[in-house]
């Protein structure tokens, strides 16, 4: 049994040894941020941060700056911090694009690689521009070229001699399901497949381990649990072994061995800068480079440990507060299944999530009856968790959803 009383809660809080980190980041007062996996809040010292490149860097030092800010050093140094809480060496991670773009480039790589195989495999549900880029890509490589996609369960038994790779989201955007990196990774490689693992909601959630996997490819997001800023840029990984035959058909010039040689002729960087395509976006990037400092000295197995605390806590809450209402909670019960948010379904999830927002309680929503609450050791508490129950118990109890400006939709979800 999970204690869930309040009391239990604020003692859990005072003995976090996570708890200092909150101070790093600058969240509104009054809010339970629970949509750090949509949009991570800003670290504190990111206003700073920005404001200097802007007022320094590119209002007093114009172009200069490329040398004495270090900006051309963005895509490499931002890589090296991301490094260690993906399980890879620093040179083995760059930042790069957007995670869309990145899908687009390793596996475009990995097939390449693998002339003669045509299936590229994945699961239907996975985030849709997951499975958008592999039909794009899949359309762009020839007819006889086809994206497959099978339930989770039955990946590891889809994976054959035709399979070229494998492209799989490590914790699933809605249910939080979490795939055994290591099984998949091993069992793509029995069949000559390669593996691309995208770690858009694992990245600086859960310890992911992509050397001890073995894993070949992966790309990821920083603006979730990075909390980069809206938009920023994503980063890729490319497993040592390969990078010195690994080619991507986006070959711009920053991919280049000299880039300022100014020659016709392409030739890759000899490092993971051969997967860059064009010019950094110096401020986005900033914000994330000076983001990813609130990981500094942070030990991702008590993030792991604190995440697991929460959303035991949080479910059992659900269970015992909410009876009666018809909620189904989605995410696995089971730890070594499970990512850092929970997913509950509800018919009106739309309307009762606009209501919790309202409340200061921010969640989202996910097409068609998901209501997502995303984890966040770093800066959510227990006491919150606790608080957002009962928020939401009330929303249910006096189905204060039902009122019509819930109901209206907005653009972005
Ligand atoms: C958020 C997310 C993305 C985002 O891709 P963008 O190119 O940044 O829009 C991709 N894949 C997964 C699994 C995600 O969760």
């Amino acid at each position: 049994m999970i204690p869930t009383t309040l009391d239990w809660c604020q003692n859990q809080d005072k003995n976090d040894p996570l708890a200092e980190v909150r101070e790093k980041f600058d969240l509104p007062h009054g809010v339970i941020y629970m949509d750090g996996n949509s949009l991570g809040p800003m670290p504190k010292s990111v206003f700073a941060r920005v404001n200097n490149v802007v007022k320094n860097e590119w209002r007093t030092d114009l172009i200069k700056s490329w040398n004495t800010a270090g900006w051309i050093g963005l895509p490499t140094r931002v890589g090296a911090r991301i490094a260690p809480l993906v399980g890879a060496k620093e040179s083995e991670v760059v930042m790069a694009d957007s995670t869309s773009v990145n899908i687009f480039k390793v596996a475009a790589a990995a097939c390449r690689m693998n002339k003669g195989r045509t299936k590229i495999l994945s699961e239907p549900g996975n985030f849709p521009t997951d499975l958008y880029m592999m039909q794009g890509l899949a359309d762009f490589l020839g007819e006889e070229y086809e994206l497959v996609t099978v339930d989770r369960t039955e990946i590891v038994d889809a994976i054959d001699e035709n399979t070229a790779m494998v492209l799989l989201t490590h914790v699933h955007y809605v249910t939080a399901d979490m795939f055994d990196m290591k099984e998949v990774t091993t069992a793509a490689h029995a069949k000559g497949a390669l593996m691309v693992w995208d770690l858009s909601h694992s990245a600086g959630a859960v310890p992911v381990d992509l050397n001890g996997a073995g894993a070949d490819f992966a790309v990821g997001c920083g603006y979730k649990y990075l909390n980069g800023g809206p938009g920023a840029p994503a980063f890729l990984y490319v497993a040592e072994r390969h990078l010195g035959a690994v080619r991507q058909p986006l070959s711009g010039w920053f991919g280049h061995k000299n880039p300022f040689s100014f020659v016709d002729d392409f030739e890759p960087a000899g490092d993971i800068r051969r997967m860059l395509v064009g010019t950094t976006g110096v401020l986005a990037a900033s914000a994330l480079e000076e983001a990813l400092k609130v990981f500094d000295g942070v030990d991702m197995r008590l993030v792991r440990q604190k995440s697991l605390a929460m959303t035991d806590l949080f479910m059992a809450l659900v269970r015992e507060k909410l009876v009666g209402y018809n909620l189904g909670v989605v995410t696995p019960v089971k730890h070594a299944n499970r990512g850092s948010h929970v997913s509950l379904s509800f018919a009106e999830g739309y309307a009762v999530m606009q209501a919790l927002i309202d409340r200061g309680v921010i969640g989202d929503f996910r097409a068609p009856n998901y209501m997502r609450f995303g984890f966040t050791p770093l800066y959510l508490s227990f006491e919150d968790v606790y608080r957002a129950v009962d928020i939401l118990a009330e929303i249910l109890e006096k189905e204060i959803w039902r009122d019509s400006k819930y109901r209206t939709r907005s653009d972005v979800t």
